[in-house]
């Protein structure tokens, strides 16, 4: 398809203020130099958009003027910039949300995610991907095989949340891992820990029918956080996927010496976090273990 070839307009989510989406015909966007133009087939909802819509704000960023949401995206290729391969036209890609400079001291150091310069999808001022039509930066939109549908494409971006995290807390062959929240994120990780060969995979979270969730994709072992999740285990490394201070708290305190904690839910601005004690917790029973699948147990 060439540029001439698409239409003038597109359909458009856009939320206009807290609590308001409206359905809006915009332009087409022309890709830029160096940019590719996507034809969106699948968004996820993420838990920042639902926040956006909500509370029209995340922290210091504040929706102030009509703004595109969804960030978790994957399309086809339906025309590119001056300088790019114009054999990438009809290609399927997922789309990186996330534009770093690529010339500050994060991005140098290989910490591109941390650029102060970011220009991240669905984050005001930039407009993210609930449309018809968006233009990416052409290394940010990755080529996929046919056997990843659309809608998984569009889960490889928290996907790589998981596979960031479990990174971090250093999961290899044999660990065990202490999960806090067993929502998307906390599923990923799970799924990511199990296939790094962690072989215990406790997950905590207050929710029976997320804790069943948890069991079908990758926990070995599922604990209602109500019940004090951690007491009595001992852990290589706890990441918290719930933001929450009790969980976080709880997490710690079941790590073993030189165990890894790695937070990566968003909670209040300040947390407490416990001294950590020697010797109170013992290895907890690792995979395989029999789990019924789709089984409400909270343990397995
Ligand atoms: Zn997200
Ligand atoms: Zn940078």
């Amino acid at each position: 398809m060439t540029a001439s070839a698409l239409p003038e307009t597109m359909r458009v989510s856009v939320l206009r203020e807290a609590g308001q989406l409206e359905l809006a015909d915009w332009p087409v966007p022309r890709p830029g130099p160096g940019e590719v133009l996507v034809a969106v087939r699948s968004v996820g909802v993420c838990g920042s958009d639902v926040h956006y819509f909500q509370h029209g704000r995340i922290g210091d960023f504040v929706v102030r003027a009509p703004l595109v949401l969804g960030h978790e995206a994957a399309g086809r290729i339906a025309a590119v910039g001056a300088g790019v391969d114009a054999g990438r036209v009809g290609a399927r890609v997922a789309i990186e949300p996330g534009a770093a400079c690529g010339a500050c001291g994060e991005c140098k150091a290989g910490r591109y995610n941390l650029c102060p310069d970011m220009r991240f999808f669905a984050t005001p001022p930039v407009d993210g991907a609930l449309a018809e039509y968006v233009t990416v930066r052409a290394d940010l939109a990755f080529d996929l095989p046919d056997a990843v549908s659309d809608d998984d494409a569009a889960l490889l971006e928290p996907l790589s949340v998981g596979i960031w995290a479990t990174g971090k807390a250093q999961l290899t062959a044999g660990s065990s891992v202490l999960i806090a929240g067993a929502g998307p994120i906390g599923l990923v990780t799970a799924q990511v820990a199990r296939a790094r060969g962690a072989t215990t995979i406790a997950v905590t979270d207050i929710a029976a029918h997320r804790l069943a969730a948890a069991l079908r994709n990758g926990a070995t072992l599922a604990l209602d956080a109500g019940d004090g999740p951690a007491a009595g285990l001992e852990f290589d490394a706890f990441v918290d996927c719930s933001g929450a201070p009790s969980a976080i708290s709880a997490g710690i305190a079941a790590l073993r010496p030189a165990g890894r904690a790695v937070l990566v839910g968003m909670g209040p601005d300040e947390i407490t976090v416990p001294r950590w004690q020697p010797g109170t917790g013992s290895r907890p029973p690792a995979f395989p273990r029999r789990c019924r699948p789709g089984s409400t147990a909270t343990r397995c």
